[in-house]
This record gives structure tokens, C-alpha cells and sequence, in this order.
């Protein structure tokens, strides 16, 4: 019998010496979710201490707004007198007290509302548990998870598609290839598939890219996208997704390691870093329309936040603690502005057909 690896490294060198190179998708998962070395299974890594800073992190005005966006849906929903709210990977919890707190405000939403809340790690469904209480929230590791039959669902996601594990493709002189793990000379490093794919495995938009072009396919990213559209489409209701990203299917290399707040090899250290790579929104879109589902004009973070009245709330905590009007302008600028989160992170919102929660209108 083999001993048990001593670290993540150990156990994926020993599986590609056993297996040969893995998918970056296996890599993503093994490194963010192995159920004893997963980066995500073994801390809490958000913060000055931790790894990165999330929007929610940032300010409550940002949980507010999307607070402020669960009301609208319950409203455009006919304020239905059963719903679930559920959120995907929900960090530490802040993101669902702001919502809360907002939420509070409506007769009827709270005692309507059922929470269920989709995570992996354990660190963090403790801190979701401590910050939540007295809510009761239900926990579950997936979307599949989430009952096809029910009332309706009101769905909110912050950077959770971009940790879904992607696959990569580069173009070389005979193809397109699998962009693979592999080891050499016992140092993991990236290596093509030996096997060009047939060009009709491609998007149109990427098929005749320049040689030494890479393009990423979110295809657990679309996958949930799709079981979620299924679940609307049954039971009614809307998915708000906020993430950094692009609208249009394209090439290029996103994938990424942060660790320490700055950018570090992939490769280097399994389990020990965040790995993320962008959403690609039309991608998502498209995964669900085909489930019988509508996708919202796609918003900027800038847009959507300005259009839920994120500079009046600004302007409103200013004034209540004057000691924090500077750091609260900042944190605007921080979540508002074109050169930090406002235009690299996008808002997709899909609904159900027929609703219309504000700001996204008719469909
Ligand atoms: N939404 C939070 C946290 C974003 S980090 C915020 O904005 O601060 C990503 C979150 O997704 C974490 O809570 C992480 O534990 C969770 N997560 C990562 N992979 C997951 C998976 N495969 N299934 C469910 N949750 C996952």
C-alpha cells in the first residue's frame, strides 16, 4: 500500500507520473476544492491577513445594493408568500447580513424567505453559521443540490463563478490543442495535448486566431449556469451573477494565482493559492437561454451599483459618521470606479420569463 501524499503537490505529481499530464480543470479543482489540501477547504482567505479583498469586504453599501435588488425581485415576483434566497459561495457571510439588513425592510420578505446557502468549506460555513445567526441557513455543496420543484428562487453569486475550474486550448501550427499539466524534469509545466482538436470543437469567434493564441472554456461555469436555468425555468425566479469578466466570447489568458494580495505561479504551490480565471459572460448567457431562461442586457458593476442608488447610500453614511465620510468616498471610488472594480466586474441578471426586476427592465 502507497503512504498518504504529504501535500497537494506531492499527490498531483504522483497522479500525472501515474496518469500522465492532467486537465487545467483538474488541476483548478484538485487545487481549490481536494477535501484535505483544498485552498478553499483549509481557510479563510479573505482580508489584509488573507489572500484578497471581495467587494462585500470592501463596504456594506455593496450588499445593500444587492439587498435593495432581492427586494425588487420579490416584488416583481408578486411578492410570493414562500421563496428561497440562495446564494452561491458565500465567503464569510458578509455579502447575506448586508442583503439582510435591506431585506428586513419590506413586510413579509423575511418570513417568506427560506436561505439556503451553496459552499464547500468548512472554515467558512462556520463563519457563515456565527455571522448569519440567528437566520437558520441550510447549507448544500452544489447546485445540483437545489430542488427542481419548489417556489421561486431568488439566487445571488459574487465571485464565485471565476473560481469554476476551466480547461485551456492553444493554437499551434497543426491545431488547436488541450493545454495540459504535465512534468518536466520533475517541475510541473504547461504542455499541448498530442492530439490537434477538429476546428468545429471551437467557437466560431476563436477558430482562426494567430498561432500561440490561448482561449479558456468555462465549462463547470457554464454547466452550473445551466442546471441554475433549469431550476428558474421550473420554479420562477432570477439569478444575479457579479464577477470580474468579459461580455464577449474572446481569446486570451486569464488564468491566475493570488496569494498575498500579489500574483503568483499557478504552478508552483498547489492548495496555497486562490486560482481564478474571468467569466466569460456570453458564454453564460448563451448556456441559459438554451434552459427556456432570459439574460439581462449585461451591466457594468459601475452601472448596476449607480442605478441601485449606491451614491445617495454613500452620501446618507457619510453624513450619519462624519469620522468615515473620507474612507466611505474611497470605498465608492474602490467599487464604482473604472480603474478598480466598476468596469472589469460585470452584472448578469437572468430571469425567468415575463419578470422584470429593477434596473433590468422588460426582456
Ligand atoms: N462571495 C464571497 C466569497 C467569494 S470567494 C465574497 O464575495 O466575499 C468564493 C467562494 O466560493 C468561497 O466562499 C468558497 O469557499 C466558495 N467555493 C469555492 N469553490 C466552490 C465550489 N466548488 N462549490 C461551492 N462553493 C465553492
Amino acid at each position: 500500500m502507497s503512504e498518504a501524499p504529504a501535500s497537494l503537490g506531492a499527490l498531483i505529481d504522483a497522479q500525472i507520473r501515474a496518469a500522465g499530464p492532467m486537465s487545467l480543470s483538474t488541476y483548478m479543482s484538485l487545487c481549490l476544492g481536494h477535501p484535505t489540501f483544498g485552498y478553499y477547504r483549509t481557510r479563510d482567505p479573505f482580508g489584509r491577513a488573507g489572500d484578497f479583498v471581495t467587494a462585500p469586504e470592501i463596504s456594506q453599501m455593496f450588499g445593500e445594493m444587492i439587498g435593495a435588488f432581492v427586494a425588487s425581485a420579490w416584488h416583481a415576483l408578486g411578492q410570493p408568500d414562500r421563496f428561497d434566497l440562495v446564494e452561491l459561495g458565500p465567503g464569510r457571510g458578509t455579502l447575506m447580513s448586508d442583503i439582510l439588513r435591506v431585506a428586513s425592510g419590506p413586510p413579509g420578505l423575511i418570513e417568506a424567505m427560506r436561505l439556503l446557502l451553496v459552499e464547500t468549506s468548512e472554515p467558512l460555513i462556520a463563519a457563515q453559521r456565527e455571522k448569519l445567526a440567528p437566520v437558520v441557513p441550510v447549507w448544500c455543496a452544489s447546485v445540483d443540490n437545489i430542488n427542481p420543484e419548489g417556489p421561486p428562487l431568488i439566487v445571488v453569486a459574487n465571485e464565485f463563478y471565476d473560481v469554476l475550474p476551466i480547461k485551456q486550448f492553444q493554437k499551434l501550427a497543426d491545431g488547436w490543442h488541450e493545454r495540459l499539466v504535465g512534468l518536466v524534469d520533475g517541475k510541473r509545466r504547461f504542455g499541448p495535448s498530442p492530439l490537434a482538436l477538429p476546428r468545429r470543437a471551437l467557437p466560431e469567434a476563436v477558430r482562426s486566431s494567430a498561432i500561440g493564441t490561448v482561449w479558456e472554456a468555462g465549462l463547470a461555469a457554464e454547466a452550473t449556469m445551466s442546471t441554475l436555468a433549469g431550476r428558474l425555468a421550473k420554479r420562477k425566479g432570477t439569478v444575479l451573477i457579479i464577477d470580474y469578466g468579459y461580455a464577449e466570447t474572446r481569446t486570451g489568458e486569464t488564468f491566475q494565482a493570488v496569494e498575498r494580495h500579489a500574483f503568483a505561479d499557478p504552478l508552483a504551490r498547489p492548495g496555497e493559492a486562490d486560482l481564478t480565471a474571468h467569466v466569460d459572460f456570453e458564454a453564460l448567457a448563451r448556456a441559459a437561454r438554451q434552459a427556456g431562461v432570459v439574460p439581462r442586457p449585461l451591466l457594468t458593476q459601475a452601472q448596476f451599483l449607480a442605478a441601485m442608488g449606491i451614491v445617495p447610500r454613500a452620501r446618507a453614511l457619510g453624513a450619519t459618521n462624519p469620522v468615515d465620510a473620507e474612507s466611505i468616498t474611497a470605498d465608492l471610488r474602490r467599487l464604482t470606479a473604472g480603474d478598480h472594480m466598476g468596469a472589469l466586474f460585470k452584472v448578469l441578471c437572468i430571469t425567468s420569463p415575463g419578470l422584470a426586476p429593477y434596473p433590468f427592465g422588460k426582456g
